[in-house]
């Protein structure tokens, strides 16, 4: 264990309700909810006031309304968060050396061997009051030797406070917190702990390490090293984080721009779905053309935070259409996403209805299971064949094998997959037996 290392977590207090009380003072001291409003909404964000009546993100809107009849619903404004959001990191990447955006709110600092020349705690509650100050947002931070514990003792002190821990405190402090104040256990691990009597920290701590391992795999032996404060995972610097992207070169030029529209369709789904499944959302999207004669040109675009199909596949056409000018034959096309951030409960601020967001929720868990293309947006799969009456074929199973082995390799693999998932998706009755291919 490194007992020398210093790392700072810093994380603003109910973040997207602080920018709506810096709008409107008179918001202050009252349960306020941003999303879940209308009838079918899901709660994006919401006051300490508001969590005293057991409210949380995620919650459909009904059921927050139930819980607490006088809260005042807000439809948010990722806009405005994200800008907030973007001033605060720079606000920190004017003051420190080493950082990491965690999430829209939070930011890892790496003040390690700085503390000779500042005192950490000194140098992080004047960046702190920085912050408050020029911001007019609320802050609480956590001081101690690794992620993990920082952010911990963050969550300690909230709202609006500070709080270090050192290595010689770390047991007293740790011990007697409820296992659920570890980042990232999940409910269902929280559930099987707790039924097995494991409530405390302390007392994750005194199950062997093999045990841990046998109940709940590799991520029972990650939560038994947290609970004894380790956590060897460094600051990863801002200008590191990872990108998401995929690009399509044609076999034979195209400028159809359906066809084109479609496979840029397919691309956002695709890493919309990585995206969500990372329980990340992306600041920024670039779209690539390559024309035939090789030139290539991009655009790029700021966005608001989201992991949202609709509004990316939207921007990534109006981008699109800005970047290919000239009416020329394309070779290739891409879509990036980056300036990646955690963060998955914000997709309550679009507006996005249960429905919608139980829909997401649902076609990444078959696509977890049987593959990205398993479920995709009807306007990017293939038409089926027509005779020259424009009647559609019918699908002949025994005729299949022949029209396959016709068509190029990665033509046949794509078929076979596809029929497997349409089997799989007719057996569960999810579509109809009826198909064609
Ligand atoms: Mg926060």
């Amino acid at each position: 264990m490194d007992k020398e290392r210093q790392i700072i977590h810093m994380d603003q207090d109910a973040f997207f309700v602080s920018v709506e009380i810096r709008k409107n003072p008179k918001l202050l001291g009252k349960p306020v909810i941003i999303g879940g409003g209308g009838d079918r909404g899901v709660v994006a964000s919401c006051s300490y006031e508001a969590r005293q009546y057991g409210i949380h993100s995620a919650m459909p809107g009904r059921t927050a309304k139930l819980l607490c009849p006088q809260a005042i619903f807000l439809k948010g404004d990722m806009e405005e968060y994200s800008k907030a959001s973007h001033d605060i990191t720079e606000i920190i990447a004017d003051k420190v050396p080493l950082f990491e955006k965690a999430s829209i709110d939070e930011h890892y600092i790496d003040m390690t061997g700085m503390d000779r020349f500042f005192g950490c705690m000194k140098f992080a509650s004047e960046l702190r009051q920085n912050i408050i100050k020029e911001m007019g947002l609320p802050i609480s931070f956590g001081l101690s030797i690794n992620k993990t514990v920082a952010k911990i003792a963050t969550n300690e002190s909230k709202p609006d406070g500070e709080r270090q821990v050192t290595f010689p405190e770390l047991r007293p402090f740790l011990d007697p917190l409820a296992i659920h104040k570890i980042p990232g256990i999940g409910h269902a691990t929280y559930k099987k702990l707790s039924e097995m009597g494991v409530r405390e920290i302390l007392t994750l701590t005194q199950i062997p390490q093999q045990l841990m391992f046998k109940i709940l795999g590799q991520h029972g032996l990650s939560l038994w090293q947290k609970a004894n404060g380790i956590d060897l995972s460094p600051v990863v610097p801002y200008r590191e984080r990872k990108s998401i992207g995929t690009q399509a070169t044609f076999e034979s030029d195209t400028m159809d721009m359906a066809k084109l529209k479609a496979i840029i369709t397919g691309m956002v789904t695709g890493l919309t779905f990585q995206l969500r499944n990372q329980k990340k959302l992306t600041a920024c999207i670039t779209v690539t053309v390559r024309y035939t004669n090789f030139e290539t040109v991009t655009q790029q675009e700021r966005i608001p935070y989201t992991s949202l199909d609709s509004f990316l596949i939207s921007k990534a056409h109006s981008l699109f259409e800005k970047v290919y000018a000239k009416r020329m034959l394309l070779r290739l096309v891409g879509v990036k996403l980056s300036h990646l951030v955690s963060g998955y409960e914000q997709i309550g601020l679009y507006n996005v209805a249960e429905e919608e967001y139980s829909l997401y929720q649902a076609m990444d868990k078959v696509r977890n299971h049987y593959g990205a293309e398993a479920v995709v947006k009807a306007c990017i799969v293939t038409q089926p064949p027509r005779d020259e009456t424009g009647k559609i074929i019918k699908y002949n199973p025994r005729k299949k094998k022949i029209l396959i082995e016709n068509k190029p390799e990665e033509e046949q693999q794509e078929v076979k997959k596809r029929s497997k998932i349409r089997s799989f998706m007719s057996e569960k009755g999810t579509i109809g037996t009826k198909s064609y291919d």
